[in-house]
């Protein structure tokens, strides 16, 4: 039996518009798509009239769903994964399958599109070449300053994940171990009509942020 393909689609961070053809053409064609959120998911398909059968693939049954999804992969069976927004895998469930896939010879095909990260720095103004990316920053105040002492001296800019409620907050630590002078970028919402990207010191960017929708953080290497 010739195993199927599994494909990694990335979806829009937030404007439904940015979603390749390539991608409308593999969701269409599929035997199934493995999502988050199969509500969040739906829409998607509805705005492309797009009808297909979806299958719930989160972090709480990702071992299980992976080894399910496996089989019928082996049984030759297409199927496209997809996160709520963005690029699967990035901070988003899929790894288990795709380690999975790799293990028994199923080929994985990306399908590359948004990934806010990716967004977020091609539009910050900081230094692109090289750049660290470390996921979700750490919940509470203690582990975030030592998480910006630890890249004090970068060389390259750091970028991480944020809540929106917590984006002050993380500011306002970051401040106080990188100070004031220290050029950052925060990116919100990207794509979706409230858009905002901030570059500038951190003591003069923290007042103008606003802590709503989803944010993306960048630090510029030291002395940039
Ligand atoms: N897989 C996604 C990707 O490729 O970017 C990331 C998923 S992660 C669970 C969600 C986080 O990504 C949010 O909390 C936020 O930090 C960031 N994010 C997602 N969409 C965003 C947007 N439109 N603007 C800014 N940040 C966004």
């Amino acid at each position: 039996m010739t195993p199927g393909t599994l494909f990694l689609v990335s979806t829009p961070i937030g404007h439904l518009e940015d979603f390749s053809l390539r991608a409308i053409n593999c969701l269409k064609s599929c035997q199934g798509i493995a999502c988050e959120d199969t509500r969040v998911t739906q829409k998607l398909l509805n705005r492309y009239a797009i009808t297909q059968k979806l299958v719930s693939y989160r972090d709480a049954n990702e071992k299980q769903k992976a080894l399910e999804l496996l089989k019928y992969l082996q049984n030759g069976e297409t199927w496209a994964l997809v996160s709520d927004a963005g690029t699967p895998l990035i901070n988003d469930p899929g790894f288990c399958l795709v380690r999975a896939c790799k293990e028994n010879n199923i080929p994985v095909v990306p399908i590359p599109g948004p990934c806010a990260l990716i967004a977020a720095l091609s539009a910050s103004g900081l230094p692109v070449h090289r750049f660290l990316f470390e996921g979700f920053l750490p919940p509470r105040s203690h582990g975030r300053q030592a998480f910006f002492k630890a890249h004090a001296s970068a060389t390259y800019t750091v970028i991480a994940y944020e809540s929106c409620h917590r984006i002050q907050a993380a500011l306002q630590d970051l401040i106080a171990t990188l100070g004031p002078d220290r050029v950052i970028c925060v990116a919100r919402e990207l794509t979706k009509c409230h858009e905002s990207i901030l570059t500038g010191p951190a003591g003069s960017i923290a007042p103008q942020v606003v802590a709503r929708g989803e944010v993306v953080i960048l630090i510029a290497p030291e002395g940039f």
